[in-house]
């Protein structure tokens, strides 16, 4: 039998659970999680490398609604962020609409009935409204390379580590060098045998300023009034000033760069080695990271850094461009996510038969505010293009369109109307107009190939301004800007 609610969310991390929360809260207890592993926490959940931590500061990395006053280090670790999702869940009441290992197979709008029909693993339903919070790091991007399915060792995406691989003693190769690589490289360069690094791109690295909590800060964080929200604004205005410097005035990227160089001088003895991790395009231009112990484990006896790229694997073995047959026992691909072309985008079937990913091919990656697309009526989608940020925390971006969502069926439900859709030159204009805020910036001048552009050089994963602006901009529905039945 066909279940029917009022919103289906698909996706059970942040982004998911928030919209539910905020539903709970509202009144609309109606709606549904779908979420197809087993346990809710989304990225959280999927990431359980040797080392996943976050690289944004905890007082950030949280709920406003649910500061966390138990974090014990200033840059909390996966399993202590997969422990907050738990709880929250639990302390907001909504567990019971959470449905586990449940995929959405599919979910197609219905026009004459003026419903989503939804396919998941464990049946069909249909809904009122839509919200997509399946994110943009959830499909792994595994790099197709020449006999990678004839190697005998274990291999294996960092979003889908392979605890039961034993790598200890063993010859390890990882790929990438990305915010994931530089986390998985110091948390198993002592362990393994020989580490091997495949670096198509050396990133910039950071300091990572932090600390494990104290007691004294724990106490004052729950006894305190205030003073964790306190820390928590200050530290958000601290982060939102970078964009200063990353879209404001690129220049100033060179002088932060200069302590990314004074870093490599102090954290590396060898040259060969320094040359090989000092990246060729200013910093900011890429996703910048922090470590303090990433030049440390490459700097390790037993770990080597190839530049060359990989042109073969074989049965127990690497080979690279220049020929060299590098012998591993295993393979981690820590090489990103499938963000241009999610698998999620060719699940939604809009109103005129094509999906999200047709409609993104045919016409290019873009949604109104983020979070509305134009030829899909009813859905919502939390993370969309254009709303990621390099310098802060996601959940900021995902609190304002969690508010936009949660205004937006307010406000329909009031009017007694059925349906909404953005109109398709608003849409347009908005991407245009967002376009021309990544003229200038590091992003687009700063001389690197990142996933935060296209092949054709456009933009459509990051937000270009401070974060207050997303928030402003999202802070109430705007009707108008719609068509409605
Ligand atoms: P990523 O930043 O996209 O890095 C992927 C790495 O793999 C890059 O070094 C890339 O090289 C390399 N690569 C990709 N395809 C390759 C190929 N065919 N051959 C060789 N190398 C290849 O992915 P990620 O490290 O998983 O991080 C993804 C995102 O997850 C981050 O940007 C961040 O938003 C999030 N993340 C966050 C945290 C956190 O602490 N909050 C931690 C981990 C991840 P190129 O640079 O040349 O493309």
């Amino acid at each position: 039998m066909t279940r029917h609610v009022r919103v289906a969310i698909m996706g059970a991390g942040f982004s998911g659970l928030g919209v539910a929360i905020r539903l709970d809260k509202q009144g609309v207890d109606d709606f549904v999680v779908f979420e197809k592993a087993s346990d809710v926490g989304g990225t959280w959940q999927a990431n359980t490398y040797p080392g996943a931590r976050c690289d944004v500061p905890s007082q950030l990395y949280s709920y406003s609604f649910a500061l966390n006053p138990r974090w014990t280090h200033s840059f909390s670790t996966q399993p202590e962020i997969q422990q907050y999702i738990r709880d929250v869940v639990d302390e907001f009441g909504i567990r019971d609409r959470v449905v586990l290992n449940c995929e959405v197979l599919g979910a197609r709008w219905n026009a004459d009935a003026a419903h989503w029909k939804i396919t998941t693993t464990q049946g069909e339903f249909t809904a009122d409204f839509a919200v997509s919070a399946a994110g943009p790091l959830s499909a792994p991007n595994l790099p197709d390379i020449k006999g990678i399915s004839s190697f005998e060792g274990a291999v294996f995406h960092s979003a889908r580590w392979d605890h039961s691989a034993e790598l200890a003693g063993k010859r390890v190769a990882v790929v990438g060098t990305g915010a994931s690589a530089i986390q998985i490289i110091p948390g198993i360069a002592d362990t393994v045998g020989q580490l091997t690094v495949f670096q198509r791109t050396a990133p910039w690295v950071l300091p990572r300023v932090g600390h494990k909590y104290t007691a004294v800060e724990r106490f004052a964080y729950q006894r305190i009034p205030g003073w964790q929200r306190l820390v928590r604004t200050a530290i958000y205005w601290l982060r939102e000033s970078f964009v200063i410097w990353q879209a404001k005035i690129p220049l100033l990227a060179a002088f932060v760069g200069l302590v990314a160089r004074g870093k490599i001088f102090l954290e590396i003895r060898d040259k060969e080695l320094r040359a090989k991790v000092t990246p060729k395009y200013r910093l900011g231009c890429k996703r910048m990271l922090i470590s303090n112990d990433y030049y440390g484990a490459l700097s390790r006896p037993n770990v080597d850094v190839v530049t060359d790229g990989i042109h073969e694997i074989r049965a127990n073995s690497i080979v690279t461009e220049d020929g060299s047959e590098l012998p591993v026992d295993a393979i981690v691909f820590a090489t990103g996510f499938r963000i241009e072309d999610s698998p999620t985008y060719d699940l939604i079937t809009g109103r005129d038969g094509r999906t999200v990913a047709e409609v993104f091919e045919a016409e290019g990656i873009s949604a109104y505010r983020g979070t509305a697309l134009a030829n899909f009526p009813n859905v919502f989608v939390m993370m969309g293009p254009n709303t990621a940020l390099a310098y802060t925390s996601a959940i900021f971006t995902i609190e304002s369109q969690i508010n936009y969502i949660a205004d937006a069926i307010a406000q329909l439900t009031e009017r007694g109307l059925r349906t909404v859709e953005v109109r398709g030159d608003v849409q347009h204009s908005y991407d245009v107009a967002l376009q021309r805020k990544y003229e200038g910036t590091v992003w687009t001048t700063g001389g690197c190939d990142s996933w935060f552009k296209d092949s054709t050089g456009k933009i459509h994963t990051l937000w270009p301004d401070f974060s207050f602006r997303f928030y402003r901009t999202l802070k109430h529905f705007d009707l108008d800007a719609y068509e409605t039945t």
